[in-house]
């Protein structure tokens, strides 16, 4: 028996946000700090689901440290992972949002008290105790946060625990995009599923066609992470959907159309979704059919649309009783 569905590793930060819409990232006049970090996100989104939920990661000694722990206490987020570092502040980024579809994103950690997440910081009970475990790449681009994460993900897939990796590619954080890629190359090879957006799916495949109107290209850069080791792949296209690959079959889901005011934090609500789902399915290869696919992607997808119904990303993110109201008014 597992005690939690989802534990999600990595970075636990400020966001800076921008007042409003519009300026680019010199411009801005005003900043509003909220929580943030795409994990810890994922780990608010996915309690609001009503999953069983824990974050590992490291913070500041610090007042953001310990006001983003508090944040995490009210959630319901298990927060017993989470280490405080005396040496390094807890990160912020500072982020422009140019149009409500894109952001800028500059990071100040240089280096930042997530970076510095040792193998010994790890919460082995955690991770031995999880159904799934999900991080993405921004704990991979230094050490030693990067051996902390591939031993994370070993230890906790050793212990029978799915793993979920979004790319969540911020090209800043890299020295350049050849290692990047290395990095996450190598970290796909390890999990069972690949989540990524059109233009990290574009970089890691150099598939320039990923379109929903002709699903070829999302088809052909799908199958070629899935040659490379997990079991599921999900690329997302904003506004446009969702596809999904597995060995067997393929397919893209449509988004919901709504009135976005910003798109920050629907790619963490669409996994939080995913995993919500994921975490109930046992046995993958086997219940993992074209049907069970697209009702995980139809449920990811509302759960994306209704975060960019309000700004910032936790603030956003829905509970279960909003995504099951609003799934049965589209039907
Ligand atoms: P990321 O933030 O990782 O780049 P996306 O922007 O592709 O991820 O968004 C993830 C998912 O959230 C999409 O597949 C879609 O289901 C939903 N979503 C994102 N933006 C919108 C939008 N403007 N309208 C409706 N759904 C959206």
């Amino acid at each position: 028996m597992k005690t939690f569905d989802v534990v999600t590793l990595g970075e636990l930060l400020i966001d800076m946000f921008p007042d409003r819409i519009g300026p680019r990232i010199g411009e801005v006049e005003k900043f509003i700090p909220k929580p943030g970090g795409a994990p810890a996100n994922v780990a608010v989104a996915a309690s609001r689901l009503e999953m069983k939920t824990a974050f590992i990661g490291k913070v500041g000694e610090d007042l953001f440290g310990s006001y983003l722990k508090r944040v995490l206490d009210q959630e319901r987020v298990e927060t017993r992972g989470i280490r405080f570092d005396p040496r390094t502040r807890t990160t912020l980024v500072i982020i422009a949002m140019p149009d409500e579809n894109s952001a800028e994103f500059v990071f100040y950690r240089n280096p930042g008290a997530d970076q510095h997440l040792t193998d010994d910081d790890l919460d082995l009970d955690l991770l031995s105790s999880t159904r799934m475990l999900h991080f993405g790449s921004v704990s991979l681009s230094d050490e030693p946060a990067r051996s902390a994460t591939f031993a994370a993900a070993r230890f906790a897939r050793d212990a029978g625990a799915r793993i979920s990796f979004d790319v969540n590619y911020r090209p800043s954080l890299w020295q350049d995009t050849e290692q990047a890629l290395r990095q996450i190359k190598a970290m796909i090879k390890e999990v069972d599923l690949v989540k990524a957006n059109e233009v990290e799916a574009a970089l890691l495949t150099g598939e320039e066609h990923l379109d929903s109107g002709d699903p070829s290209g999302l088809e052909r850069a799908a199958r070629e992470l899935l040659q490379q080791g997990p079991e599921l792949v999900v690329l997302t296209l904003g506004a446009q959907g969702s596809y999904y690959q597995t060995r067997q079959a393929g397919a893209f889901v449509p988004a919901f159309p709504v009135d976005t005011i910003d798109a920050v934090g629907c790619g963490d609500a669409f996994v939080a979704g995913m995993l919500a789902k994921l975490a109930r399915i046992d046995r993958w290869q086997e219940e993992l059919d074209p049907n069970n696919l697209a009702e995980i992607l139809t449920y990811a997808n509302a759960v994306g649309a209704l975060t960019s119904l309000k700004r910032g990303a936790i603030p956003a993110m829905p509970t279960l009783d909003q995504v099951e109201y609003f799934l049965s008014e589209q039907e």
